[in-house]
């Protein structure tokens, strides 16, 4: 089966002033020649510290910025050429972490979820938004007429889940859309998710910063490091077998759920470097514990580890074809 999504070295760097007076331009690699499939009805998790690259790869997955470089192709579909622009905002929606920013605060709610397919020209706008507001489990009797201020984060948030949905998009992505929320409302809007998904036959691209929530809701999961794609496999292989040093140590800072069961391994040292000048070869070999000579100098490949044809990882030290694993590395420490 086709993926619903192929990105293909998604490039995009900022210009951004600097230096005494703001006089110099420099620019941030924020997506550096990224890769990677959404297949359809799977969501995938995207991962990595904050400044990776996360969210700006979904402003290019919906055309909300331009790409540099590179090129999308949504169903067999290039973008810029098969499909415009228009049509991709229409298809691809997102859901935000602010739940109260992304609302017009003087359209009530009805009246908010009804907006894109009035403008749209779709058939009965308002039967399409109380329809979808019973479905994300807002009482339309009750809401309907409430505006944004009237309704709890949790509420605002189905809310801007079902301006999503009433759209009839192929793929929806959530930036770190349930990461302001308490966590009891948090796993009510993410089981919410995951029966939409089932329903309507969606497709998610879930990003965040919280592992424990990206494992509960993910199917496979892409890990980011300045800019590029490090590792990316089926959830559990990256969870239970990470086999990028980052990702070992992304997992390593990650607060047990179990607290008998806390590591004892100290956290990732450091900030990341800066993407406007971000180190040779593998980008993480000023802060990896198995860095060599050659990480400084050559830029390591994405490549399949072990057995799985899906994982994949892009560590010289991971690489078959240098014959030494990670495993045997830590073995002999
Ligand atoms: Fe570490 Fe080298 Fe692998 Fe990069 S390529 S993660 S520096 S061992
Ligand atoms: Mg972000």
């Amino acid at each position: 089966q086709q993926p619903l999504v192929i990105a293909k070295n998604l490039k995009k760097h900022f210009p951004i002033r600097s230096g005494l007076l703001n006089r110099q331009t420099a620019t941030v690699h924020a997506v550096d020649g990224i890769s990677f499939e959404v297949k359809k009805g799977e969501t995938l998790g995207i991962v990595g510290e904050s400044g990776c690259g996360k969210s700006t790869t979904a402003r290019l997955l919906i055309g909300l910025i331009e790409l540099d470089d590179g090129n999308i192709i949504y169903d067999g579909d290039a973008v810029g050429s098969d499909i415009s622009m228009k049509d991709l905002r229409r298809g691809v929606q997102m859901v935000f972490q602010d739940s109260y920013a992304s609302l017009n605060p003087r359209l009530t709610i009805v009246d908010s979820i009804a907006f894109g397919p009035k403008i749209h020209n779709m058939k009965d706008p308002t039967g399409i938004a109380r329809d979808l507001m019973t479905r994300v489990g807002l009482d339309p009797e009750r809401f309907a007429n409430r505006y944004p201020h009237e309704l709890s984060g949790g509420q605002r948030q189905r809310v801007n889940i079902a301006r999503a949905l009433a759209m009839s998009p192929r793929l929806v992505i959530l930036d770190e859309a349930v990461s302001a929320l308490d966590k009891s409302v948090e796993a009510q809007v993410l089981n919410l998710l995951n029966d939409l998904r089932k329903e309507f036959g969606l497709t998610y691209v879930f990003i965040s910063h919280d592992l424990n929530v990206v494992r509960y809701i993910s199917d496979r999961v892409l890990v980011m490091y300045l800019g590029e794609v490090v590792e990316v496999g089926p959830a559990e292989a990256i969870y239970e077998n990470q086999a990028h040093p980052y990702t070992a140590s992304l997992f390593a800072a990650m607060p047990s759920m179990d607290p008998d069961n806390r590591t004892q391994e100290p956290p990732l040292a450091g900030d990341p470097p800066n993407p406007i000048n971000p180190p040779s070869g593998c980008r993480f070999h000023t802060r990896c514990k198995f860095a060599e000579t050659v990480c400084g100098t050559a830029k390591p490949r994405l490549s399949v580890i072990g057995g799985d044809q899906d994982h994949l990882a892009a560590c010289h030290i991971q690489d078959p074809a240098s014959g030494h694993s990670l495993a045997a590395r830590e073995a002999a420490e």
